[in-house]
Formats: C-alpha cells, sequence, structure tokens
C-alpha cells in the first residue's frame, strides 16, 4: 500500500492536517488506533480561547487568533458539507479572578480584544443566576466556543467524502521506517503502508515517536456535565481556576483537573467533589440538576504548553504536530496550516 501522507492519530490535530495537506494535493491516510476523535479532542471543553489567555506564552496569541478568525467559516463549511453543527458561537467568558490590570491591559492591546469591568448590578442584568455574593468581573465578550465532539464528527465525515483521504481506524501504527536519512513507510498493526511524509499527531501518545519521548507528557483533565435548563446560563464563566461551560442545549460543563498520572483515564471522586463545589458556589442554582456525567482525558503536555510544529532534525519527511496541552481546538487551524507550510517547503 501507499500513500503521500501518513497522518498518525484521528484527533483534531491529525484530521485538521489532513484536511488541509488534501487541499494542497496530497494524498493522505489517516491512522488512528481506536476511532477517530475519541480521546483529548473529544474529552476537552472546546473554548477557543486559553482560559487564562494573558497568563499564556505570548508566542500562542497569533496563533489563537488565527483560529478564531478560521472558526466561524469552517463550522459554517462542515456544517454545509456534512449536516453537523459544531455550534460555534461568540458566547464570552465572565472571569472573577482578580487579574493583574496591566498584563490585561497589554494582553488585550496586542491581540485588539476588547474586555470591560463589570459590577455586581451589570452582572446581575446579564447572567441573573450567578451569585449575588460576587461584586465585580471581568467580561471577555469575543471568546468563543465550538461543541468539540460535533466538531470532530463533522470533520470526520467531511473527510469520508474526500476523495484525497482515506480514514483507517482501529490501526495502530507502531514504527516509523526510513531509507537512509529520509521516512520511506509506517510499520502498522495490519501491515506497512509506504510514504513520502509522516505527520505525528498522536496527542499525548506523540513521545513515542520523538527521540526524546519526554518532550510529550500525559496531562489528565477531568470534567463533568450537568443536564441544566436551556438559558441558565449563556456565558462562560472562570472562578479559582474552574470554568463553567454552556452548550446551547443548556447542558454545562464544569472542568478541569490537571493531574500528572500518566496514562490512567480513571475519574475520583475527589476531583468531581471539587469542582462541583466551585462550580455551585457561583451558580448555586445548579445543586437542582443532576451531574449527568464525569470523564477524563489525557492531554498533550509540552514545555510551557507550547506544541512542537517542526520537521524531524534527523529523518527528513518526518514531521510533528503535537503537544497543544490545554489548547489543541484553538491552536488546531493555525497549527495545522504551520505544518503544512513547512511540508510544503522543506524539500
Ligand atoms: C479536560 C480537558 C479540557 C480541555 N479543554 C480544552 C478547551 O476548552 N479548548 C482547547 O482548545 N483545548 C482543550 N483541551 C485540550 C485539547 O483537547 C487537546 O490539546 C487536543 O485535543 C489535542 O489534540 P490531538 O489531536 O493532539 O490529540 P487527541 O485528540 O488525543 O488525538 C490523538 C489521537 O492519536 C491516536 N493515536 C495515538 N497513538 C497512535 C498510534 N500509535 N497509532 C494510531 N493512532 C494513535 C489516539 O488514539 C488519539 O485518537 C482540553 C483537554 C482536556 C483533557
Amino acid at each position: 500500500m501507499t500513500t503521500d501522507c501518513v497522518v498518525i492519530g484521528g484527533g483534531i490535530i491529525g484530521v485538521m492536517t489532513a484536511r488541509i495537506l488534501a487541499k494542497a494535493g496530497l494524498k493522505v491516510q489517516v491512522l488512528e488506533k481506536q476511532q477517530v476523535g475519541r480521546e483529548s479532542s473529544w474529552a476537552g471543553g472546546g473554548l477557543l480561547s486559553p482560559i487564562y489567555p494573558w497568563d499564556a506564552p505570548e508566542v500562542l496569541w497569533p496563533l489563537i487568533s488565527r483560529g478564531n478568525e478560521v472558526y466561524p467559516q469552517l463550522c459554517e463549511d462542515l456544517l454545509n458539507e456534512t449536516g453537523i453543527d459544531p455550534e460555534y458561537v461568540q458566547s464570552g467568558l465572565l472571569n472573577f479572578d482578580s487579574i493583574e490590570t496591566d498584563k490585561l491591559y497589554y494582553w488585550a492591546k496586542e491581540t485588539d480584544t476588547s474586555y470591560q469591568r463589570v459590577d455586581q448590578k451589570q452582572l446581575t442584568e446579564i447572567e441573573a443566576a450567578v451569585n449575588p455574593l460576587y461584586e465585580f468581573a471581568t467580561w471577555v465578550p469575543e471568546i468563543a466556543q465550538v461543541r468539540n465532539p460535533r466538531l470532530l464528527k463533522a470533520l470526520k465525515n467531511s473527510l469520508l467524502n474526500n476523495k484525497k483521504v482515506q480514514i483507517k481506524e482501529g490501526i495502530e501504527v507502531q514504527a516509523v521506517n526510513q531509507v537512509k536519512e529520509r521516512v520511506s513507510s509506517v510499520k502498522t498493526s495490519e501491515g506497512k503502508i509506504s510514504c513520502q511524509y509522516v505527520v505525528v499527531a498522536a496527542g499525548a501518545w506523540s513521545g513515542t515517536f520523538l527521540k526524546d519521548e519526554t518532550r510529550i507528557q500525559p496531562v489528565r483533565g477531568q470534567m463533568l456535565r450537568i443536564e441544566a435548563p436551556k438559558g441558565l446560563l449563556q456565558r462562560v464563566l472562570m472562578c479559582d481556576s474552574t470554568y463553567l461551560i454552556p452548550r446551547q442545549d443548556g447542558q454545562i460543563l464544569i472542568g478541569s483537573s490537571l493531574e500528572y498520572v500518566g496514562f490512567d483515564k480513571s475519574t475520583t471522586e475527589e476531583v468531581a467533589k471539587k469542582l462541583y463545589t466551585n462550580a455551585i458556589k457561583i451558580l448555586p442554582e445548579l445543586q437542582n440538576f443532576p451531574i449527568a456525567q464525569q470523564w477524563a482525558g489525557l492531554r498533550p503536555g509540552s514545555e510551557n504548553g507550547i506544541p512542537l510544529i517542526e520537521e524531524s532534525d534527523e529523518v527528513k519527511g518526518l514531521f510533528i504536530n503535537s503537544g497543544h496541552f490545554r489548547n489543541g481546538v484553538g491552536l488546531a487551524p493555525a497549527s495545522c496550516e504551520m505544518l503544512v507550510d513547512k511540508m510544503l517547503s522543506s524539500e
């Protein structure tokens, strides 16, 4: 079997890389050891901005801005192509933590983002269910979200209709083979596939394909989902490292933990209790509705959360697009565009 490019991993990074590569005219095979879009890209919150964007490394700011430019049209295109709505919405974010004014001001100026300090009276007018004990918040109206499981489903379905792309699920890539210093094929659980390029987009598992595998580490994040009625909450709330994300149908996600426990995806009562306690402190009415689900995902952790978007020093044609840590959905468009640019100009 032969193709131009093998993409290892069918998370947001793998499928978006494949979409852009196919647009550039390459034949692509996405090899996914389980099912497309069921790991970190499914487990996350779908926010298109870091939860404290002013604290994120400055090098990520233009990449996040690019994501915010791309997503509205991408989601519309995907809806037209597949009938699945990824629910892009600029719900905005109310942050109740105290923030260093200088940092906030600098970030807003550099990224051309607006923000406003709102007092308790304004808070009651815009989010009536927020606990009145909170006297002020920072309101960032442009922060947007997508419903990430639906985004992944739409991206997958769109690729299934793309003649340049083949998606193969249940196939594990075991090794990348080279001839002299150039990629020649991948060894998989179902045999060998010859190719000119390989993109490692294997999320938290990407380290296996790196010379220094510690550059990507799994970081567990746990979340809760509450079945709240539509309209209880419209905006994302952020307080004491806990965030509440309202979906279009009323459901509210509460996240998340940051745990360095290897590849263990189990959930714990301790984290559930902490997330729930923080959430009902800010939105007391949540107590009236059931916790429908708790889950955990493994983020691809990297140094300072800065992804690796590069060609291997040692093997020509071997690229990595991984390590997006807490921001892979927001960073995906810019990161995949950068990777494809590097690939097409590498010869
Ligand atoms: C609780 C939580 C909340 C989050 N919230 C947000 C948020 O609000 N906004 C945001 O932007 N980001 C968020 N993130 C982070 C975001 O989800 C990740 O950065 C992003 O999903 C990483 O995408 P990926 O494609 O690299 O990894 P994944 O989605 O994990 O995909 C990697 C895929 O590679 C496959 N794979 C691995 N090894 C192999 C192999 N050898 N052969 C074949 N296939 C293989 C895996 O099965 C997997 O499907 C959150 C993450 C978590 C866990």
